[in-house]
């Protein structure tokens, strides 16, 4: 009976367990990992530490009984501190310091990411914060209904942070969010598609800081935070949340895995890691990127349950590649929306991709239509193929389906040329006769 080790049960790790555990009869999977519940979507802290929904419970789609009802064998407070795969044996310790040693016959890292700690002095303070776990967020649940905390500085206007000014300033704290970029989502969007989410931000109350650098964070004599401090002066706050970014948990291979993008474990289509009998999925891999055909790192929910996917199947025995991924995302702050897929213009630069864009701003529906919204798209295509690579989509409406159609785009090579000609229904309740998107591939140059 082969038998699978599968290190870090979140995303990645529950969908390969399903995979296996569902797909193939009496194949053995072991799990491990540190945290108490398996499978939470951290995409709801932001939303419960601002009231937005009731609580947590709707957070965890998976469970240890739930896996062990289907086989397992789940070690859940259990860390795995070292892999010999040459024995193939991982090395494990519970919380009460038990030492647990398990061979496998193929082994799954979905270890996942940690956040990023600034180099820079007063991280430690009490009243530091870092948005990843659970328990991260029931910490600063807590901690904003004291009301000694007024003020709050987030640091790092990615998603993440931009998600946690709102929360905070949904509970009332004076809210900064600083930022080295001179935008947000820088990334995922343009400077110049980013203006509607700042206003978002800015309506709601939050004090943007953007092109400004966090130097130090300041403590009084107790620990607890009292200040930052960055290159345009020194703010008064009781709280800082850090969201500057994510590294890839790729520790536990010591150096005998070959690393690619990001430093996460390079994979191949297989999920598998340079040794072929042990894969990786989710935010510790690598993805394959279609919009630049090349190895990318893009750490987000659905391409670990996606390669989660993946890794099962073949650690099952069945050859499954990965389709690769566009990092399509999208994002609502306050009713603000956006959402994109692929390279944005400044990022193809980056690349040394020749691009070109075609930007339609115009109402979602005919004029008649009384409920309506201007709906803004951004469509990038590489100037010498015309295939499309990237898309931004903007609106106070939830437009969302239109980027699944740019992200399938991307991944099948449609060209900026083909898209005037899509088939694209019409009907006023939705969309208008020349809609936005026809629109995009009508005036693209
Ligand atoms: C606040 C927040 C909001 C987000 N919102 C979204 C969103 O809206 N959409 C989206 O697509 N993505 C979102 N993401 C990103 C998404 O959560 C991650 O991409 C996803 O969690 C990655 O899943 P994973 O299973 O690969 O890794 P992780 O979620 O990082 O899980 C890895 C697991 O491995 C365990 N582990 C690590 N080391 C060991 C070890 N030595 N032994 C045993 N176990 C170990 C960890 O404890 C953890 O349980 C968000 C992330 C955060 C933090």
């Amino acid at each position: 009976m082969a038998k699978t080790i599968i290190i870090g049960v979140n995303h990645a790790g529950t969908a390969a367990a399903n995979t296996l555990l569902g797909n193939y009869p009496g194949h053995e999977v072991v799990i491990f990992d540190p945290n108490e519940r398996t499978s939470y979507l951290g995409c709801g802290t932001a939303l419960y530490i601002g009231k937005q929904i009731a609580g947590t419970d709707g957070l965890f789609y998976s469970s240890k009984e739930a896996l062990e009802s289907q086989g397992a064998q789940v070690n859940m407070q259990t860390t795995v501190t070292g892999v010999d795969f040459d024995r193939r044996v991982v090395t494990a310790r519970t919380i009460e310091g038990r030492v647990i040693e398990e061979t496998y016959d193929t082994l799954i890292f979905a270890t996942g990411s940690s956040p990023i700690t600034p180099p820079i002095p007063g991280t430690d303070l009490d009243g530091v914060h870092f948005v990843k776990t659970y328990n991260d967020g029931q910490v600063i649940d807590r901690k904003l209904s004291d009301a000694r905390i007024k003020s709050v500085a987030v640091i790092g206007a990615g998603y993440i942070g931009v998600e946690m000014a709102e929360a905070a300033k949904r509970r009332g704290r004076n809210t900064m969010l600083v930022e080295v970029q001179g935008q947000s989502l820088t990334g995922y969007f343009d400077k110049d598609f980013t203006s509607g989410i700042d206003a978002a931000l800015r309506g709601g109350g939050v004090d943007l800081h953007y092109g400004e650098q966090l130097l130090e964070i300041k403590g009084d004599e107790e620990g607890r935070v009292r200040a930052i401090v960055t290159d345009k002066g020194e703010f008064n706050v009781e709280m800082v949340v850090l969201s500057v970014g994510f590294r890839p948990n790729t520790e536990l291979a010591n150096g005998l895995l070959e690393l690619g993008e990001g430093g996460a474990f390079k994979v191949n289509l297989n999920q598998q890691t340079s040794r072929p009998e042990v894969f990786a999925a989710g935010d510790c891999a690598t993805v394959y990127n279609n919009a630049t055909g090349a190895t990318d790192y893009i750490a987000l929910a659905t391409n670990a349950v996606r390669s989660g996917i993946v890794a099962g199947h073949n650690a099952g025995g069945t050859p499954l590649q990965s389709a690769g991924v566009q990092g399509s995302n999208g994002i609502c702050i306050w009713d603000y929306k956006m959402f994109s897929t692929g390279l944005t213009v400044e990022k193809a630069k980056e690349k040394g991709i020749d691009v070109g864009f075609s930007d339609v701003e115009d109402l979602q529906k005919p004029a008649f239509m009384a409920d309506n919204d201007t709906v803004k798209l951004r469509v990038v295509y590489d100037n010498e193929s015309r295939r499309i690579i990237g898309a931004q989509l903007a609106s106070h409406r939830d437009v969302s389906l239109g980027i699944h159609l740019f992200s399938l785009a991307i991944a099948k090579g449609v060209t900026i040329n083909e898209l005037p000609l899509v088939d694209i229904f019409f009907m006023p309740h939705f969309n208008q006769p020349f809609n936005y998107i026809t629109m995009a591939g009508l005036t693209a140059k």
